[in-house]
């Protein structure tokens, strides 16, 4: 399966996307993992994207597309993937589509700009892994430590309440026309954010259950 996941920065991509990496047994792309690690060893990604990332901004979409070739072309993506956060704006799509890359299905999570706005503040990050937490809806079994590798968790400095202002109208800005791009193609299917992460999952699976 080749899937995108869509939504809001805080839609539950990320969560969304390790539980459905697991079930299919396909490895998650996740471009801002991916860009974190960059910018943590100071590699010239890293040092070229920090700034983007900070304001909340969007890192340009040539480093982006250098940085998805490279990652799809390793073996463990020969059967499959979830893209998490990437593409995200109209040309990166069209990049991957000029450069080859098929997807199945783009699944869209929708949610309320308040919905996002509550439930980042609770969010907390690995900054060793990846992983992502949640104070209330999902919590790490030692408070403050990751359940997959025991770093201590960290707020991200993006999830700052200005920043995430500024990254969801980011978001509409850039990444919700991709709704339509997909949808010209018939490959976009939505769901809608449930109160909790199994119940999203369980609307995700209905969605997807041809393809799973
Ligand atoms: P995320 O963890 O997906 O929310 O990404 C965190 C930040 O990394 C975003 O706010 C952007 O600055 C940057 N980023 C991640 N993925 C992309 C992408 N596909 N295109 C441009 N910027 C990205």
């Amino acid at each position: 399966m080749k899937l995108i996941l869509l939504g809001a920065p805080g839609a539950g991509k990320g969560t969304q996307a390790e539980i459905f990496s697991k079930l299919c047994n396909i490895p998650t792309i996740s471009t801002g993992n991916i860009l974190r690690a960059a910018v943590k060893a100071g590699t010239p990604i890293g040092l070229q994207a920090k700034a983007y990332m900070e304001s909340g901004g969007l890192v340009p979409d040539d480093v982006i597309m250098g940085i998805m070739k490279e990652r799809l072309a390793e073996p463990d993506c020969a059967g499959g993937y979830i893209l998490d956060g990437v593409p995200r704006t109209i040309g990166q799509a069209e990049a991957m589509e000029a450069f080859g890359i098929e997807i199945d299905c783009a699944l869209s999570i929708e949610v309320s700009d308040e919905t996002i706005i509550r439930r980042m503040s609770g969010r907390r990050t690995c900054p060793a892994c990846g992983a992502s937490f949640h104070v209330e809806n999902a919590p790490p079994k030692v408070e403050g430590k990751c359940d997959s590798c025991g770093a201590d968790l960290v707020i991200r400095a993006d999830d700052a309440p200005e920043t995430v202002k500024a990254r969801l109208e980011t978001y509409h800005e850039q990444t919700e026309p991709l709704k339509d791009f997909y949808a010209q193609r018939g490959k976009l299917r939505s769901v809608d954010n449930q109160p909790t992460i199994d119940e999203t999952t369980a609307v995700i699976k209905t969605a997807l259950a041809d393809l799973l």
